[in-house]
């Protein structure tokens, strides 16, 4: 099939890879015309492993082109997702300012049949605004179809090629077969192709992430009890996720959610909720205890120095969102970084792959390092913020060494505490006792 991706990011471009390498022919377009330059080079400007490889293969292949034609990617193909921005705006609630320009834009531009398909997360009705849209500025027919992305960063790539559902919202049967034969590859092992409406399938998606945001919540919530009663959540955690109804996994306790969707996705389907009379006290909740946990290493840091943060030097491992990804959008890193600058500390982070991205915001306020152990040297304390794995066993004698202060926060429950303290670390976890 001829396809085109409008929006050439984390989804875009993954999305677009795996298409391409079943067979299809992809145009992805993006309006960024250096991230195009890049990939028409094989360079990839995001961060996700395994990609790098497929784009190169597809597109040396001839399956997989790049354009910031607009134009050209609709008139050469008769499905067009779109995988467009849908950021917070100022009220919290989805802007749809890219994807309802860019629908209008097709219509114009479109020379035949065309089947949208939005892969954005957007409220319900938005599909119905895409057609509307769509319809009254084209002269050819056009189906419209929501087919919400579920794909993780960091891991994008796998959950493209075996998704654990594929949800499809449309009321064309056309379309709805088109959609089924584009994904049929990807479900080979029996995972569901679900067919719903559109309102339905846009829901979804909001439903899946609120979910993910509550548990995460949820079990921040509770370890800051724990800390206080002198009870270790890692216990409580495995205690209660042995109950397959409550289940092993997100129920991490740490320093808050972040990232390009849960974040702006709750505060959007709280605004969703608002705008039906609704009262959204259990999504509100979810919010506001995750703005909370943003800071509850700083304030561990600043109650241990009485307060007195002001001339303390402090290093932060970890500026990503979640290990795996460059992606810095909405990092509980940030948040803790403009609080300590403005308590008059010292910061020295480093990350393996997302300095770059935290550089253009902080710029020479923070100083920046390439070695996690150059990050030490002479520090008061360290915050882990993000549990990449190079984290997970360092040489505690040389951080030691390195450090001033002996004190690491692990906003991860990364470390054994026991073991720390028996080599001499003043050693604070997120909800693990007294
Ligand atoms: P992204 O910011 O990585 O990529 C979006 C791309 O669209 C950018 O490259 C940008 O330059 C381009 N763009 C912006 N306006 C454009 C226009 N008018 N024409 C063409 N290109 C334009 O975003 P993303 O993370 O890929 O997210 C896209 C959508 O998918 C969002 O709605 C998001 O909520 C949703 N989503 C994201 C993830 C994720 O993990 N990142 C997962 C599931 C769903």
């Amino acid at each position: 099939m001829n396809l085109s991706i409008i929006g050439t990011g984390y989804v875009g471009l993954v999305q677009g890879a795996c298409f391409a390498d079943t067979g299809n022919r992809v145009i992805c377009m993006d309006i960024d015309e250096r991230k195009i330059k890049a990939l028409k080079k094989g360079i990839i400007p995001i961060y996700e492993p395994g990609l790098e490889e497929m784009v190169q293969k597809n597109a040396q292949e001839g399956r997989l082109e790049f354009t910031t034609s607009l134009k050209i990617a609709v008139q050469n193909s008769d499905v067009i997702f779109l995988c467009l921005p849908t950021p917070q705006s100022e009220d919290g609630s989805a802007d749809l300012t890219h994807v309802l320009e860019v629908a209008d834009e097709i219509g114009k531009d479109a020379n035949g049949e065309k089947l949208v398909v939005s892969k954005s997360t957007v409220p319900v009705g938005t599909a119905d605004k895409i057609r509307g849209i769509v319809r009254k500025k084209s002269k050819y027919p056009v189906e419209v179809a929501s087919n919400p992305e579920f794909l993780k960063e960091g891991t994008a790539l796998q959950d493209s090629l075996k998704p654990d559902r594929i949800v499809i919202g449309s009321r064309s049967k056309k379309a709805i077969e088109i959609l089924k034969e584009l994904y049929e590859p990807f479900v080979r092992t029996g995972n569901p192709i679900l067919v719903m409406d559109e309102r339905s399938a846009e829901m979804t998606k909001y439903a899946a992430n609120a979910f993910l945001a509550m548990k995460i919540s949820f079990v921040n919530e509770l370890a800051n009890l724990c800390e206080q009663v002198g009870a270790d959540i890692d216990w409580v955690r495995r205690g209660i996720a042995a109950d397959p109804r409550i289940g092993k996994l997100f129920l991490f306790p740490g320093v808050g959610y972040g990232g390009s969707c849960l974040p702006k996705d709750v505060k959007a389907l709280i605004k969703t909720s608002e705008a039906n009379d609704r009262d959204p006290r259990l999504l509100r909740a979810v919010d506001e205890v995750n703005e909370n946990q943003k800071m509850v290493l700083v304030s561990k840091l600043a109650s241990r120095f009485r307060n007195r943060l002001r001339g303390k030097v402090v290093a932060i491992w970890g500026l990503s969102f979640k290990p795996q990804t460059d992606d810095v959008r909405e990092a509980p890193s940030l948040v803790m970084i403009e609080s300590l600058l403005q308590s008059g500390v010292t910061v020295r982070a480093h990350d393996p792959i997302a300095i770059s991205a935290v550089k253009a915001r902080f710029g020479k306020r923070v100083q920046f390092f390439e070695s996690s152990y150059d990050a030490l040297k002479g520090v008061d304390a360290l915050l882990v913020v993000t549990e990449w794995n190079e984290f997970r066993r360092p040489d505690f004698t040389r951080m030691k060494r390195l450090m001033k202060h002996p004190i690491i926060l692990d906003g991860r429950n990364i470390y054994d505490p026991k073991e720390l303290k028996e080599m001499g670390f003043e050693y604070y976890g997120v909800g693990r006792g007294r």
